[in-house]
């Protein structure tokens, strides 16, 4: 298996899924795992794409046991690096009479586009030699030459076949040769080799055995068949993943759509966890049998089966995004949490950029207190800013709360009560509350929400007494008397 990412860009949720689904195949299988960087198209490459394509995979937990940073016996695993490989084997088929020097300059090829539109047809590459005699052929190459043209190669596509496969996510697919385009290019002129020529030439030498891609590559397939065949070489199985949609609008998750994050760099940096990253994308487009939905990477790679891919779209739902996330940040190391969460608070400029022990430990402990209501650290800053921003005025919901008839004297009692405390804890708090409770009558909503609301100034949140704690005597009484002016 391998995962064969063009570094145009960071990784994205889409190509994350591809690669986690061949790394979880091969290592079902005890495959081999082989990371290849398709870099042939070097306007479109991006400085630090491959850097950052690796980090990602790494951050995800995804490794591999070949690639451009892991020497194997089939590299260099880049092709930029690999034309010494490329170059033979496009001679073969110029020799062979399955290439040919293509001369036909962009305007040309336009003009030819632009009467096919006219005609109705569907754009498609005329043979520029068509009906020439081979001398005919080579003088109008010499004439190309002379005239100082860079050809690029085309590969000779046999109109009379179908491209048939039975594709692993699929079933049978069967695709006529004369819908293709015509030849298409293998060798562009800047010497580079194209994608389709490319990825024939490495998965055969790199003995890949299988392929599962996003379904957009369906339309290359046939191509790359016809160019194993030329080779006489057996073309792995193939598996054409369905696209991922956005759940909320039902349209194809396209890299404009704003309302979904979709480069897992950007999960990282508001700290989400990988494992529960890579939790959630196994289950975009894969499903395993039973109604569980939590798995560590070990249970996957031990369930995987390529058949229960999904053959409808993949829907990508924010709200299961959150939910997996908030199950694994229930039960992760506090330690990472704390780190994480922490590099939050300050980069939010709600802690300074050097927190002294006495903050760090305060931290710790708000950070704990809001951990079950997190699905990712950054939701720390926003989650607790009732101890960060200053309070807003009551909300009209608020305020019924408030005008509940017992309401006054459950606040006054609790604030003479908050001022005498000699130790200010989430224990003694809950005792004075027991105490408003005898001395007032007022019991459940009726002596939580006064408090609630006038203390931490909002009306839902973690443990009361713990949260008052960590408001600290002065901001509670501050907020107190806010609330009571
Ligand atoms: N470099 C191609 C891409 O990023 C890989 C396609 C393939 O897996 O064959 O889409």
């Amino acid at each position: 298996m391998r995962y064969a990412p063009s570094p145009t860009g960071h990784l994205h949720i889409g190509n994350a899924r591809t690669a986690l689904f061949n790394y979880l195949f091969a290592r079902h299988n005890n495959g081999t795992m082989v990371l290849r960087i398709e870099d042939t198209d070097t306007k479109r490459n991006i400085q630090d794409g491959e850097k950052s394509q690796i980090d990602n995979l790494h951050w995800l937990g995804i490794d591999w046991d070949e690639g451009p940073d892991k020497p194997g016996d089939f590299g260099p695993y880049r092709q930029s690096e690999r034309k010494d490989i490329y170059m033979p084997l496009i001679q073969q088929l110029i020799d062979e009479g399955k290439a040919y020097e293509s001369y036909k300059t962009e305007a040309e090829l336009e003009a030819d586009r632009e009467a096919q539109q006219a005609r109705g047809e569907m754009p498609h590459y005329e043979y520029e030699y068509e009906g020439m005699s081979d001398a005919e052929k080579a003088a109008a190459i010499e004439a190309a030459k002379a005239k100082g043209l860079t050809p690029v190669i085309r590969f000779h596509v046999p109109t009379d076949k179908t491209y048939e496969w039975d594709d692993i996510v699929k079933g049978e697919i069967s695709i006529e040769a004369n819908t293709l385009g015509g030849d298409f290019v293998i060798l562009k002129r800047d010497g580079m080799p194209t994608y389709n020529f490319a990825v024939v030439v490495d998965d055969h030498m790199m003995q890949i055995s299988h392929v599962l891609r996003g379904d957009d590559h369906i339309a290359n397939t046939p191509k790359q068949l016809a160019i194993y065949d030329a080779f006489g070489w057996e073309a792995p199985t193939f598996g054409h993943m369905t696209l991922i949609i956005n759940g909320e609008t039902g349209k194809k998750l396209s890299k404009r759509d704003e309302s979904v994050l979709q480069f897992i760099e950007q999960y990282r940096e508001l700290g989400y966890l990988p494992e529960a990253m890579f939790n959630f994308i196994t289950l975009l487009g894969w499903s395993p049998v039973g109604e569980s939905e939590i798995f560590s990477k070990k249970d996957f790679i031990q369930q995987f089966d390529p058949k229960r891919l999904s053959k409808s779209p993949a829907r990508f739902d924010n709200k299961k995004l959150e939910w997996v996330n908030n199950q694994y940040v229930k039960k992760a190391d506090p330690n990472e949490l704390m780190s994480l969460s922490l590099n939050n608070l300050i980069e939010d400029g709600m802690l300074p950029a050097d927190p002294d022990a006495k903050t760090v430990e305060w931290a710790r402990q708000l950070i704990s207190l809001y951990t079950d209501h997190m699905s990712y650290t950054a939701q720390i800053t926003k989650l607790a800013d009732i101890f960060f921003v200053e309070p807003g005025d009551l909300t009209d919901d608020e305020m019924k709360e408030l005008a509940d008839e017992t309401a006054p004297a459950v606040l006054a009692a609790f604030e003479a009560k908050i001022k005498a405390l000699d130790t200010f804890t989430a224990y003694s708090i809950n005792q004075i509350i027991n105490e408003v409770k005898v001395e007032t009558g007022a019991k459940g909503r009726k002596l939580y929400m006064p408090i609630r609301i006038a203390a931490t100034r909002q009306m839902h949140g973690p443990q009361l007494a713990e949260t008052i704690e960590l408001m600290g005597r002065q901001k509670t009484l501050d907020n107190i008397n806010f609330v009571a002016s």
